[in-house]
Protein backbone atom coordinates (compact mmCIF):
# COMPACT_ATOMS: atom_id res chain seq x y z
CA UNK A 1 0.00 0.00 0.00
CA UNK A 2 0.94 3.29 -0.87
CA UNK A 3 1.97 6.44 1.31
CA UNK A 4 -0.50 9.27 1.03
CA UNK A 5 1.70 12.36 1.06
CA UNK A 6 5.68 12.72 -0.22
CA UNK A 7 6.46 15.67 1.26
CA UNK A 8 8.57 18.12 -0.62
CA UNK A 9 9.72 15.13 -2.84
CA UNK A 10 12.03 17.17 -4.89
CA UNK A 11 13.95 19.97 -3.12
CA UNK A 12 16.62 16.95 -1.25
CA UNK A 13 19.41 17.11 -4.15
CA UNK A 14 18.90 20.18 -6.12
CA UNK A 15 19.19 23.55 -6.24
CA UNK A 16 16.20 26.22 -5.11
CA UNK A 17 13.46 25.02 -6.72
CA UNK A 18 12.27 27.41 -9.70
CA UNK A 19 8.32 27.53 -8.14
CA UNK A 20 8.79 27.43 -4.42
CA UNK A 21 5.39 27.90 -3.16
CA UNK A 22 2.44 27.04 -5.27
CA UNK A 23 -0.06 29.13 -3.85
CA UNK A 24 1.69 32.41 -3.89
CA UNK A 25 3.27 32.01 -7.45
CA UNK A 26 -0.47 31.63 -8.38
CA UNK A 27 -1.71 34.50 -6.97
CA UNK A 28 1.39 36.63 -8.02
CA UNK A 29 1.18 35.43 -11.60
CA UNK A 30 0.39 37.66 -14.70
CA UNK A 31 1.29 36.74 -18.25
CA UNK A 32 2.05 40.24 -19.49
CA UNK A 33 5.40 39.31 -16.71
CA UNK A 34 5.98 35.65 -17.96
CA UNK A 35 5.79 37.32 -21.56
CA UNK A 36 8.97 39.20 -20.01
CA UNK A 37 11.40 35.71 -19.65
CA UNK A 38 11.30 35.57 -23.56
CA UNK A 39 13.67 37.38 -25.71
CA UNK A 40 11.63 38.61 -28.82
CA UNK A 41 13.10 39.20 -32.26
CA UNK A 42 15.40 41.72 -32.25
CA UNK A 43 13.58 45.18 -33.32
CA UNK A 44 10.63 44.79 -32.02
CA UNK A 45 9.76 42.05 -35.39
CA UNK A 46 7.64 39.41 -33.04
CA UNK A 47 7.94 36.34 -31.54
CA UNK A 48 9.48 33.20 -32.87
CA UNK A 49 10.51 29.90 -30.86
CA UNK A 50 13.64 29.23 -32.27
CA UNK A 51 14.94 32.47 -31.62
CA UNK A 52 13.66 31.99 -28.18
CA UNK A 53 15.44 28.20 -28.42
CA UNK A 54 18.99 28.65 -29.97
CA UNK A 55 19.31 32.34 -31.50
CA UNK A 56 18.68 34.11 -28.27
CA UNK A 57 21.81 32.45 -26.24
CA UNK A 58 24.03 32.75 -28.55
CA UNK A 59 23.54 36.55 -28.96
CA UNK A 60 23.11 36.32 -25.00
CA UNK A 61 26.87 35.30 -25.12
CA UNK A 62 26.24 31.31 -24.02
CA UNK A 63 27.20 29.90 -27.59
CA UNK A 64 29.57 28.07 -26.14
CA UNK A 65 27.48 25.88 -23.84
CA UNK A 66 25.68 23.00 -25.19
CA UNK A 67 22.35 22.62 -26.47
CA UNK A 68 22.27 18.70 -28.02
CA UNK A 69 24.26 16.07 -26.63
CA UNK A 70 23.37 13.24 -29.20
CA UNK A 71 23.86 9.16 -28.02
CA UNK A 72 23.91 7.61 -31.20
CA UNK A 73 22.54 3.98 -31.23
CA UNK A 74 26.15 2.58 -31.28
CA UNK A 75 29.92 4.70 -31.12
CA UNK A 76 30.81 7.93 -29.54
CA UNK A 77 28.03 10.94 -27.83
CA UNK A 78 28.29 13.78 -30.10
CA UNK A 79 27.97 17.40 -28.76
CA UNK A 80 26.26 20.13 -30.41
CA UNK A 81 26.64 23.86 -28.57
CA UNK A 82 23.93 26.61 -29.01
CA UNK A 83 26.70 28.17 -31.84
CA UNK A 84 26.68 25.16 -33.90
CA UNK A 85 23.12 24.78 -33.88
CA UNK A 86 22.55 28.40 -34.66
CA UNK A 87 24.88 27.83 -37.25
CA UNK A 88 23.30 24.14 -38.96
CA UNK A 89 20.04 25.48 -38.15
CA UNK A 90 20.05 29.07 -40.17
CA UNK A 91 21.78 26.69 -42.83
CA UNK A 92 18.30 24.59 -42.90
CA UNK A 93 16.12 27.90 -43.05
CA UNK A 94 18.79 29.15 -46.36
CA UNK A 95 18.03 26.03 -48.11
CA UNK A 96 14.28 26.33 -47.67
CA UNK A 97 14.32 29.54 -48.79
CA UNK A 98 16.59 28.05 -51.85
CA UNK A 99 13.71 25.97 -52.53
CA UNK A 100 11.18 28.62 -52.39
CA UNK A 101 9.42 27.17 -49.11
CA UNK A 102 7.10 30.06 -47.82
CA UNK A 103 6.04 31.08 -44.54
CA UNK A 104 3.26 28.77 -43.60
CA UNK A 105 4.45 25.97 -45.43
CA UNK A 106 4.24 22.89 -44.33
CA UNK A 107 7.46 20.54 -43.43
CA UNK A 108 7.49 17.19 -42.57
CA UNK A 109 10.18 15.09 -41.00
CA UNK A 110 10.29 11.28 -40.83
CA UNK A 111 13.02 10.71 -38.89
CA UNK A 112 14.82 8.52 -35.96
CA UNK A 113 15.93 11.12 -33.10
CA UNK A 114 19.35 12.36 -35.31
CA UNK A 115 20.48 15.62 -35.00
CA UNK A 116 19.04 16.61 -38.41
CA UNK A 117 15.48 16.24 -36.92
CA UNK A 118 16.37 18.50 -34.12
CA UNK A 119 17.99 20.72 -36.85
CA UNK A 120 14.97 20.34 -39.27
CA UNK A 121 12.38 21.26 -36.91
CA UNK A 122 14.49 24.58 -35.51
CA UNK A 123 15.23 25.64 -39.02
CA UNK A 124 11.74 25.06 -40.32
CA UNK A 125 10.20 27.16 -37.29
CA UNK A 126 13.10 29.89 -37.79
CA UNK A 127 11.82 29.91 -41.59
CA UNK A 128 8.01 30.44 -40.49
CA UNK A 129 7.28 27.08 -41.97
CA UNK A 130 5.07 24.62 -40.19
CA UNK A 131 7.01 21.81 -38.63
CA UNK A 132 4.92 18.55 -38.46
CA UNK A 133 7.30 15.53 -36.98
CA UNK A 134 6.27 12.05 -37.89
CA UNK A 135 7.43 8.93 -35.60
CA UNK A 136 9.88 6.95 -37.77
CA UNK A 137 8.31 3.48 -36.96
CA UNK A 138 4.96 4.57 -38.85
CA UNK A 139 3.65 2.59 -41.56
CA UNK A 140 3.57 3.94 -45.24
CA UNK A 141 -0.63 4.42 -45.14
CA UNK A 142 -0.04 6.47 -41.68
CA UNK A 143 2.42 8.52 -43.14
CA UNK A 144 0.59 9.35 -46.44
CA UNK A 145 -2.66 10.27 -44.87
CA UNK A 146 -0.92 12.64 -42.66
CA UNK A 147 1.27 13.94 -44.80
CA UNK A 148 -1.62 14.14 -47.11
CA UNK A 149 -4.15 15.82 -44.30
CA UNK A 150 -0.93 18.08 -43.63
CA UNK A 151 -0.39 19.37 -46.92
CA UNK A 152 3.32 18.37 -46.84
CA UNK A 153 4.95 20.38 -49.34
CA UNK A 154 9.00 19.24 -48.30
CA UNK A 155 9.40 15.78 -46.35
CA UNK A 156 12.98 15.61 -44.71
CA UNK A 157 13.86 11.50 -43.71
CA UNK A 158 16.54 8.89 -44.65
CA UNK A 159 16.94 6.97 -48.02
CA UNK A 160 15.85 3.84 -46.49
CA UNK A 161 13.18 5.33 -44.63
CA UNK A 162 12.25 7.15 -47.95
CA UNK A 163 12.35 3.50 -50.09
CA UNK A 164 9.91 1.92 -47.61
CA UNK A 165 7.58 4.02 -46.77
CA UNK A 166 6.89 7.00 -49.35
CA UNK A 167 8.66 6.47 -52.85
CA UNK A 168 5.21 4.28 -53.88
CA UNK A 169 3.25 6.70 -52.55
CA UNK A 170 4.71 10.00 -54.06
CA UNK A 171 2.24 10.28 -57.45
CA UNK A 172 -1.11 10.32 -54.78
CA UNK A 173 0.59 13.09 -52.96
CA UNK A 174 1.13 15.88 -55.43
CA UNK A 175 1.71 18.67 -52.77
CA UNK A 176 5.18 16.48 -52.26
CA UNK A 177 7.19 18.55 -53.87
CA UNK A 178 10.48 18.79 -51.74
CA UNK A 179 12.06 15.41 -50.30
CA UNK A 180 15.25 15.70 -48.87
CA UNK A 181 17.73 12.69 -47.83
CA UNK A 182 19.82 12.06 -45.05
CA UNK A 183 22.67 10.16 -45.23
CA UNK A 184 24.01 9.15 -49.17
CA UNK A 185 23.27 8.99 -51.69
CA UNK A 186 20.26 11.14 -52.26
CA UNK A 187 17.78 8.36 -54.39
CA UNK A 188 15.71 9.50 -58.03
CA UNK A 189 13.79 12.14 -57.44
CA UNK A 190 14.79 13.20 -53.77
CA UNK A 191 17.46 16.06 -52.68
CA UNK A 192 20.64 15.77 -50.67
CA UNK A 193 20.04 16.75 -47.37
CA UNK A 194 23.98 17.74 -46.61
CA UNK A 195 24.46 19.09 -50.29
CA UNK A 196 21.56 21.73 -49.49
CA UNK A 197 22.71 22.78 -46.25
CA UNK A 198 26.50 22.76 -46.59
CA UNK A 199 25.85 25.10 -49.46
CA UNK A 200 23.45 27.21 -48.00
CA UNK A 201 25.23 30.45 -46.15
CA UNK A 202 25.28 30.00 -41.78
CA UNK A 203 23.88 33.28 -41.36
CA UNK A 204 20.40 34.02 -41.13
CA UNK A 205 17.64 36.69 -40.19
CA UNK A 206 14.43 35.49 -39.52
CA UNK A 207 11.78 37.66 -40.69
CA UNK A 208 9.20 39.12 -38.44
CA UNK A 209 6.87 36.49 -36.80
CA UNK A 210 3.73 37.22 -35.17
CA UNK A 211 2.90 35.20 -32.35
CA UNK A 212 0.02 34.12 -33.84
CA UNK A 213 1.92 32.74 -36.49
CA UNK A 214 1.26 28.66 -37.04
CA UNK A 215 4.57 26.79 -36.02
CA UNK A 216 3.88 23.32 -35.01
CA UNK A 217 1.21 20.37 -36.36
CA UNK A 218 1.00 17.77 -33.67
CA UNK A 219 -1.02 14.87 -34.82
CA UNK A 220 -2.90 13.12 -31.76
CA UNK A 221 -2.20 9.41 -30.26
CA UNK A 222 -4.82 7.63 -31.85
CA UNK A 223 -5.79 6.72 -28.53
CA UNK A 224 -9.49 6.72 -28.38
CA UNK A 225 -9.57 6.69 -32.50
CA UNK A 226 -8.14 8.30 -35.88
CA UNK A 227 -5.26 10.56 -35.21
CA UNK A 228 -6.62 14.32 -35.44
CA UNK A 229 -3.95 17.44 -36.19
CA UNK A 230 -3.46 20.25 -33.71
CA UNK A 231 -2.31 23.16 -35.02
CA UNK A 232 0.07 25.44 -32.99
CA UNK A 233 1.27 28.90 -33.19
CA UNK A 234 4.84 30.37 -32.09
CA UNK A 235 3.10 31.96 -29.04
CA UNK A 236 3.11 28.32 -27.23
CA UNK A 237 6.71 28.94 -26.86
CA UNK A 238 5.62 31.02 -23.40
CA UNK A 239 4.07 27.91 -22.09
CA UNK A 240 6.68 25.55 -22.95
CA UNK A 241 9.52 27.78 -21.85
CA UNK A 242 7.26 28.84 -18.24
CA UNK A 243 6.37 24.83 -18.02
CA UNK A 244 9.88 23.68 -18.34
CA UNK A 245 10.90 26.17 -15.55
CA UNK A 246 7.78 25.57 -13.14
CA UNK A 247 6.77 22.09 -13.85
CA UNK A 248 9.67 20.31 -14.88
CA UNK A 249 12.17 22.55 -12.58
CA UNK A 250 14.73 23.60 -15.94
CA UNK A 251 17.91 25.22 -14.48
CA UNK A 252 20.37 26.39 -17.44
CA UNK A 253 22.98 23.80 -15.83
CA UNK A 254 20.52 21.12 -16.39
CA UNK A 255 21.26 17.91 -17.90
CA UNK A 256 17.91 17.09 -19.16
CA UNK A 257 17.03 13.58 -20.76
CA UNK A 258 13.08 13.96 -22.12
CA UNK A 259 12.83 10.25 -23.54
CA UNK A 260 9.16 11.07 -25.73
CA UNK A 261 10.21 11.04 -29.15
CA UNK A 262 9.29 14.22 -31.39
CA UNK A 263 6.74 12.41 -33.44
CA UNK A 264 4.79 13.00 -29.96
CA UNK A 265 3.73 16.63 -28.57
CA UNK A 266 5.93 15.85 -25.67
CA UNK A 267 9.40 15.16 -27.33
CA UNK A 268 9.05 18.22 -29.53
CA UNK A 269 7.33 20.93 -26.60
CA UNK A 270 9.87 19.14 -23.95
CA UNK A 271 12.37 16.92 -25.93
CA UNK A 272 13.29 20.51 -28.17
CA UNK A 273 11.95 23.55 -27.36
CA UNK A 274 11.38 24.00 -23.51
CA UNK A 275 15.32 22.71 -22.17
CA UNK A 276 16.43 24.94 -25.19
CA UNK A 277 14.23 27.50 -24.06
CA UNK A 278 15.69 27.53 -21.09
CA UNK A 279 19.28 27.09 -21.63
CA UNK A 280 20.17 24.04 -20.37
CA UNK A 281 21.29 20.99 -22.04
CA UNK A 282 19.00 18.39 -23.86
CA UNK A 283 20.25 14.50 -24.18
CA UNK A 284 19.03 12.92 -27.16
CA UNK A 285 19.16 8.89 -27.13
CA UNK A 286 18.76 7.49 -30.81
CA UNK A 287 17.84 3.90 -29.67
CA UNK A 288 14.46 2.49 -28.46
CA UNK A 289 14.16 1.32 -24.61
CA UNK A 290 15.81 -1.16 -23.21
CA UNK A 291 16.49 -0.94 -19.15
CA UNK A 292 20.29 -1.50 -18.81
CA UNK A 293 20.91 0.83 -21.66
CA UNK A 294 18.20 3.51 -19.63
CA UNK A 295 19.84 3.48 -16.47
CA UNK A 296 23.62 3.60 -18.35
CA UNK A 297 22.76 6.79 -19.78
CA UNK A 298 20.96 8.12 -16.52
CA UNK A 299 24.56 7.37 -15.31
CA UNK A 300 26.92 8.19 -17.69
CA UNK A 301 25.75 11.25 -18.56
CA UNK A 302 24.98 12.52 -15.68
CA UNK A 303 21.29 13.38 -16.08
CA UNK A 304 19.84 15.86 -13.62
CA UNK A 305 15.95 16.14 -14.69
CA UNK A 306 14.64 13.37 -16.63
CA UNK A 307 11.09 13.31 -17.88
CA UNK A 308 9.45 9.62 -18.80
CA UNK A 309 6.04 8.27 -19.34
CA UNK A 310 4.28 5.84 -16.94
CA UNK A 311 4.38 2.65 -19.66
CA UNK A 312 8.72 3.00 -19.39
CA UNK A 313 8.57 3.18 -15.94
CA UNK A 314 6.45 0.07 -16.18
CA UNK A 315 8.94 -1.74 -18.12
CA UNK A 316 11.93 -0.52 -15.73
CA UNK A 317 9.70 -1.78 -13.27
CA UNK A 318 9.26 -5.21 -15.23
CA UNK A 319 13.16 -5.99 -15.61
CA UNK A 320 13.39 -6.00 -11.46
CA UNK A 321 14.77 -4.12 -8.68
CA UNK A 322 18.29 -5.48 -8.70
CA UNK A 323 19.03 -4.32 -11.90
CA UNK A 324 19.01 -0.60 -10.97
CA UNK A 325 21.34 -1.46 -8.19
CA UNK A 326 24.63 -1.40 -10.39
CA UNK A 327 24.38 1.68 -11.36
CA UNK A 328 24.81 5.78 -9.60
CA UNK A 329 21.65 7.02 -10.18
CA UNK A 330 22.14 10.08 -7.56
CA UNK A 331 22.94 12.89 -10.04
CA UNK A 332 19.12 12.59 -10.91
CA UNK A 333 17.36 15.40 -8.91
CA UNK A 334 14.34 15.46 -10.51
CA UNK A 335 11.60 12.72 -12.42
CA UNK A 336 8.66 13.27 -13.84
CA UNK A 337 5.86 11.45 -16.35
CA UNK A 338 3.16 12.12 -19.05
CA UNK A 339 0.85 10.69 -20.88
CA UNK A 340 -1.13 8.53 -19.25
CA UNK A 341 -2.19 7.77 -15.56
CA UNK A 342 0.95 6.96 -12.84
CA UNK A 343 -0.56 4.39 -10.83
CA UNK A 344 0.82 5.65 -7.09
CA UNK A 345 2.87 2.15 -6.93
CA UNK A 346 5.38 3.53 -9.75
CA UNK A 347 5.81 7.52 -7.68
CA UNK A 348 6.79 5.15 -4.77
CA UNK A 349 8.64 2.64 -6.85
CA UNK A 350 11.07 5.81 -7.95
CA UNK A 351 11.63 6.98 -4.53
CA UNK A 352 12.52 3.57 -3.85
CA UNK A 353 14.79 2.91 -6.39
CA UNK A 354 16.48 6.67 -7.60
CA UNK A 355 15.63 7.94 -3.95
CA UNK A 356 13.33 10.00 -5.23
CA UNK A 357 9.52 9.94 -6.76
CA UNK A 358 8.12 10.42 -9.88
CA UNK A 359 6.25 13.62 -10.31
CA UNK A 360 3.44 13.35 -12.63
CA UNK A 361 1.72 15.87 -14.74
CA UNK A 362 -1.23 16.14 -17.22
CA UNK A 363 -1.49 17.64 -20.43
CA UNK A 364 -2.54 16.77 -24.00
CA UNK A 365 -1.80 17.47 -27.58
CA UNK A 366 -4.68 19.94 -28.17
CA UNK A 367 -2.76 21.87 -24.26
CA UNK A 368 0.59 22.15 -26.30
CA UNK A 369 1.73 22.32 -22.75
CA UNK A 370 1.68 21.17 -19.18
CA UNK A 371 -1.30 22.33 -17.39
CA UNK A 372 -1.66 20.61 -14.50
CA UNK A 373 1.83 18.91 -12.39
CA UNK A 374 3.30 18.04 -9.15
CA UNK A 375 6.33 20.56 -8.29
CA UNK A 376 9.51 20.14 -6.70
CA UNK A 377 8.34 21.83 -3.23
CA UNK A 378 4.79 20.49 -3.38
CA UNK A 379 4.10 17.46 -1.11
CA UNK A 380 3.20 14.40 -3.71
CA UNK A 381 0.12 12.64 -2.89
CA UNK A 382 0.91 9.30 -5.20
CA UNK A 383 -1.98 8.89 -7.57
CA UNK A 384 -2.73 12.81 -8.00
CA UNK A 385 -1.95 14.73 -11.47
CA UNK A 386 -0.89 17.72 -9.10
CA UNK A 387 -2.42 20.92 -9.30
CA UNK A 388 -2.72 23.27 -12.22
CA UNK A 389 0.16 25.97 -13.06
CA UNK A 390 0.57 29.31 -12.36
CA UNK A 391 -1.86 31.16 -15.20
CA UNK A 392 -4.19 28.06 -15.49
CA UNK A 393 -7.53 28.06 -14.64
CA UNK A 394 -8.78 23.90 -14.30
CA UNK A 395 -11.51 23.07 -13.29
CA UNK A 396 -14.38 20.07 -12.91
CA UNK A 397 -17.58 20.71 -14.95
CA UNK A 398 -20.68 18.74 -15.71
CA UNK A 399 -22.24 19.52 -19.71
CA UNK A 400 -25.56 20.42 -19.26
CA UNK A 401 -27.89 21.18 -22.43
CA UNK A 402 -27.15 24.95 -22.24
CA UNK A 403 -23.46 24.64 -21.67
CA UNK A 404 -21.47 23.40 -18.76
CA UNK A 405 -22.08 23.62 -15.27
CA UNK A 406 -19.14 23.71 -12.55
CA UNK A 407 -18.56 21.17 -9.89
CA UNK A 408 -17.57 22.48 -6.78
CA UNK A 409 -17.90 19.61 -4.08
CA UNK A 410 -14.73 18.07 -3.37
CA UNK A 411 -13.91 14.67 -4.91
CA UNK A 412 -17.26 14.68 -7.14
CA UNK A 413 -16.20 13.40 -10.81
CA UNK A 414 -16.50 15.33 -13.80
CA UNK A 415 -14.89 16.58 -17.35
CA UNK A 416 -11.66 18.37 -16.88
CA UNK A 417 -12.12 21.72 -18.51
CA UNK A 418 -9.56 24.58 -19.05
CA UNK A 419 -10.19 28.47 -19.09
CA UNK A 420 -9.22 28.93 -22.65
CA UNK A 421 -6.70 31.55 -23.81
CA UNK A 422 -3.54 29.72 -22.85
CA UNK A 423 -0.47 30.89 -25.58
CA UNK A 424 -0.13 26.60 -26.55
CA UNK A 425 -3.50 26.38 -26.77
CA UNK A 426 -4.30 24.33 -30.02
CA UNK A 427 -5.74 26.89 -32.56
CA UNK A 428 -7.80 23.75 -35.05
CA UNK A 429 -7.73 20.26 -35.88
CA UNK A 430 -6.89 20.39 -39.25
CA UNK A 431 -10.19 19.80 -41.68
CA UNK A 432 -12.01 19.78 -38.82
CA UNK A 433 -13.64 23.13 -37.74
CA UNK A 434 -16.60 21.51 -36.16
CA UNK A 435 -15.13 19.44 -34.23
CA UNK A 436 -12.71 22.06 -32.80
CA UNK A 437 -15.52 24.34 -32.32
CA UNK A 438 -17.07 21.87 -30.32
CA UNK A 439 -14.02 21.23 -27.95
CA UNK A 440 -15.51 24.98 -26.43
CA UNK A 441 -18.05 25.52 -24.04
CA UNK A 442 -18.88 28.93 -21.88
CA UNK A 443 -15.64 29.92 -22.32
CA UNK A 444 -13.72 26.76 -21.72
CA UNK A 445 -11.90 23.73 -23.62
CA UNK A 446 -13.55 20.48 -22.45
CA UNK A 447 -10.52 17.57 -22.16
CA UNK A 448 -12.89 14.38 -22.67
CA UNK A 449 -10.67 13.33 -19.50
CA UNK A 450 -12.74 12.52 -16.29
CA UNK A 451 -10.96 13.61 -12.96
CA UNK A 452 -11.96 14.50 -9.77
CA UNK A 453 -10.42 17.94 -7.31
CA UNK A 454 -10.13 16.98 -3.78
CA UNK A 455 -10.44 19.60 -1.02
CA UNK A 456 -7.24 20.86 -1.58
CA UNK A 457 -7.03 21.64 -5.45
CA UNK A 458 -5.06 18.43 -6.18
CA UNK A 459 -6.35 16.81 -9.71
CA UNK A 460 -7.23 12.72 -9.89
CA UNK A 461 -7.47 10.85 -12.90
CA UNK A 462 -10.51 9.07 -13.50
CA UNK A 463 -10.37 7.94 -17.23
CA UNK A 464 -11.18 9.42 -20.33
CA UNK A 465 -14.96 10.04 -20.97
CA UNK A 466 -14.84 7.15 -23.79
CA UNK A 467 -13.16 4.47 -21.14
CA UNK A 468 -15.40 4.67 -18.15
CA UNK A 469 -17.38 1.79 -16.90
CA UNK A 470 -21.14 1.92 -16.00
CA UNK A 471 -21.73 -1.14 -13.46
CA UNK A 472 -24.52 -1.93 -11.47
CA UNK A 473 -25.16 2.00 -11.11
CA UNK A 474 -21.48 2.82 -10.69
CA UNK A 475 -19.55 5.29 -12.79
CA UNK A 476 -15.65 3.69 -12.70
CA UNK A 477 -12.74 5.07 -14.04
CA UNK A 478 -10.51 2.26 -15.53
CA UNK A 479 -7.32 3.86 -13.57
CA UNK A 480 -8.55 3.22 -10.30
CA UNK A 481 -9.17 -0.46 -10.73
CA UNK A 482 -5.57 -0.49 -12.62
CA UNK A 483 -3.74 0.83 -10.17
CA UNK A 484 -5.10 -1.37 -7.43
CA UNK A 485 -4.07 -4.57 -9.57
CA UNK A 486 -0.66 -3.35 -10.10
CA UNK A 487 -0.14 -3.68 -6.86
CA UNK A 488 -0.14 -7.04 -7.02
CA UNK A 489 3.46 -8.50 -6.91
CA UNK A 490 2.35 -10.87 -9.80
CA UNK A 491 1.09 -7.86 -11.55
CA UNK A 492 3.16 -5.59 -14.53
CA UNK A 493 0.55 -3.88 -16.90
CA UNK A 494 -3.38 -3.97 -16.50
CA UNK A 495 -5.74 -2.70 -18.67
CA UNK A 496 -9.88 -2.68 -17.42
CA UNK A 497 -12.85 -2.17 -19.81
CA UNK A 498 -16.64 -2.84 -19.25
CA UNK A 499 -18.19 -5.67 -20.92
CA UNK A 500 -21.89 -5.40 -21.86
CA UNK A 501 -23.84 -7.51 -19.39
CA UNK A 502 -27.61 -7.68 -19.02
CA UNK A 503 -27.96 -7.56 -15.27
CA UNK A 504 -25.02 -4.72 -14.36
CA UNK A 505 -25.19 -2.81 -17.61
CA UNK A 506 -20.97 -3.59 -17.65
CA UNK A 507 -19.18 -6.04 -15.88
CA UNK A 508 -15.25 -5.43 -15.29
CA UNK A 509 -12.98 -7.23 -17.41
CA UNK A 510 -9.23 -7.26 -16.54
CA UNK A 511 -6.59 -7.73 -18.80
CA UNK A 512 -3.06 -8.05 -16.85
CA UNK A 513 0.17 -8.87 -18.18
CA UNK A 514 2.83 -10.74 -15.27
CA UNK A 515 6.11 -9.93 -14.03
CA UNK A 516 8.95 -12.04 -15.09
CA UNK A 517 8.96 -15.10 -12.32
CA UNK A 518 5.00 -15.66 -12.74
CA UNK A 519 2.93 -18.31 -14.44
CA UNK A 520 -0.62 -18.06 -15.05
CA UNK A 521 -2.97 -20.35 -13.02
CA UNK A 522 -6.43 -20.44 -11.44
CA UNK A 523 -5.00 -20.13 -8.18
CA UNK A 524 -3.16 -17.00 -9.32
CA UNK A 525 -6.55 -15.34 -11.08
CA UNK A 526 -7.91 -16.10 -7.96
CA UNK A 527 -5.97 -14.25 -5.76
CA UNK A 528 -5.75 -11.04 -8.15
CA UNK A 529 -9.09 -11.31 -8.01
CA UNK A 530 -9.26 -11.36 -4.32
CA UNK A 531 -6.79 -9.07 -3.91
CA UNK A 532 -9.17 -6.33 -5.84
CA UNK A 533 -12.15 -7.32 -4.14
CA UNK A 534 -10.34 -6.90 -0.76
CA UNK A 535 -8.95 -3.49 -1.82
CA UNK A 536 -12.04 -2.00 -4.24
CA UNK A 537 -15.25 -3.79 -2.87
CA UNK A 538 -17.02 -6.10 -4.96
CA UNK A 539 -18.80 -3.55 -6.79
CA UNK A 540 -16.01 -2.25 -8.10
CA UNK A 541 -13.38 -4.90 -8.67
CA UNK A 542 -12.89 -6.80 -12.07
CA UNK A 543 -15.18 -10.16 -12.40
CA UNK A 544 -13.40 -11.43 -14.97
CA UNK A 545 -9.05 -11.65 -15.44
CA UNK A 546 -7.51 -12.74 -18.81
CA UNK A 547 -3.65 -12.62 -19.15
CA UNK A 548 -1.88 -11.46 -22.11
CA UNK A 549 1.91 -11.39 -22.73
CA UNK A 550 1.39 -7.32 -23.84
CA UNK A 551 -1.51 -4.98 -23.83
CA UNK A 552 -2.06 -3.35 -27.02
CA UNK A 553 -0.21 -0.26 -27.10
CA UNK A 554 0.01 3.34 -28.62
CA UNK A 555 3.38 3.57 -30.36
CA UNK A 556 3.56 6.30 -27.84
CA UNK A 557 3.42 3.67 -25.31
CA UNK A 558 -0.37 3.87 -23.98
CA UNK A 559 -3.09 1.42 -22.95
CA UNK A 560 -5.33 1.28 -26.15
CA UNK A 561 -8.51 0.02 -24.15
CA UNK A 562 -10.58 0.42 -26.75
CA UNK A 563 -8.83 -2.15 -28.57
CA UNK A 564 -9.26 -4.38 -25.61
CA UNK A 565 -12.81 -3.75 -25.57
CA UNK A 566 -13.50 -4.35 -29.51
CA UNK A 567 -11.26 -7.24 -29.43
CA UNK A 568 -12.99 -8.95 -26.46
CA UNK A 569 -16.80 -7.94 -27.78
CA UNK A 570 -15.43 -8.74 -31.79
CA UNK A 571 -16.29 -5.57 -33.04
CA UNK A 572 -14.26 -3.52 -35.31
CA UNK A 573 -11.11 -2.63 -34.65
CA UNK A 574 -11.13 0.86 -35.96
CA UNK A 575 -8.18 3.04 -36.81
CA UNK A 576 -4.71 1.09 -35.47
CA UNK A 577 -2.53 3.48 -37.52
CA UNK A 578 -0.45 4.11 -34.25
CA UNK A 579 -1.16 0.58 -32.40
CA UNK A 580 2.37 0.01 -31.54
CA UNK A 581 4.08 -3.55 -32.99
CA UNK A 582 1.54 -2.75 -36.38
CA UNK A 583 3.35 -1.80 -39.50
CA UNK A 584 7.10 -1.20 -39.64
P1 LIG B 1 -6.36 10.60 -29.09
O1 LIG B 1 -6.77 11.99 -28.70
O2 LIG B 1 -5.97 10.49 -30.52
O3 LIG B 1 -7.29 9.55 -28.65
P2 LIG B 1 -4.48 10.77 -26.91
O4 LIG B 1 -5.55 11.52 -26.22
O5 LIG B 1 -3.86 9.61 -26.19
O6 LIG B 1 -4.99 10.26 -28.32
P3 LIG B 1 -2.41 12.66 -26.50
O7 LIG B 1 -2.76 14.06 -26.77
O8 LIG B 1 -1.02 12.21 -26.82
O9 LIG B 1 -3.35 11.76 -27.35
O10 LIG B 1 -2.64 12.31 -24.99
C1 LIG B 1 -3.37 13.09 -24.10
C2 LIG B 1 -4.16 12.22 -23.18
O11 LIG B 1 -3.28 11.35 -22.43
C3 LIG B 1 -4.92 12.96 -22.13
O12 LIG B 1 -6.16 13.44 -22.62
C4 LIG B 1 -5.11 11.89 -21.05
O13 LIG B 1 -6.19 11.03 -21.35
C5 LIG B 1 -3.81 11.14 -21.14
N1 LIG B 1 -2.86 11.65 -20.13
C6 LIG B 1 -1.80 12.46 -20.33
N2 LIG B 1 -1.16 12.69 -19.17
C7 LIG B 1 -1.83 12.04 -18.21
C8 LIG B 1 -1.68 11.90 -16.79
N3 LIG B 1 -0.68 12.46 -16.14
N4 LIG B 1 -2.59 11.15 -16.14
C9 LIG B 1 -3.61 10.57 -16.79
N5 LIG B 1 -3.80 10.66 -18.11
C10 LIG B 1 -2.92 11.38 -18.82
MG1 LIG C 1 -6.90 12.92 -26.88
Amino acid sequence: MCPRVIEKPGTARGPRPNLEDWARARADFRWESAKSQLDGLPAGRGLNIAHEAVDRHVLGGRGARIALRWLPKRGNRVDLSYADLMRRTNRFANALGQLDVREGDRVFALLGRTPELYVAALGALKHRAVFCPMFSAFGPEPVRQRMELGEARVLVTTAALYEKKVAHLRDSLPRLEHVLVVGEPAPAGTLSFRELTDRASPEYCIEPTSAEAPALLHFTSGTTGKPKGALHVHQAVLMHHMTGKLALDLHAEDLFWCTADPGWVTGTSYGIIAPLTNGATMLVDEAEFDAERWYRTLQDQKVTVWYTAPTAIRMLMKAGNELPKHFDLSRVRFAASVGEPLNPEAVIWGADTLGLPFHDNWWQTETGGIMIANYASMPIRPGSMGRPLPGIEAAVVRRTAGGVELIETPDEQGELALATGWPSMFRAYLNAPDRYAQCFVDGWYLSGDLVKKDADGYFWFVGRADDVIKTAGHLIGPFEVESVLVEHPAVAEAGVIGKPDPVAGELIKAFVALRPGFAWSDDLCSEILAHARRRLGPAVSPKEIAVTSDLPKTKSGKIMRRLLKARELGLPEGDLSTLEGGEQ
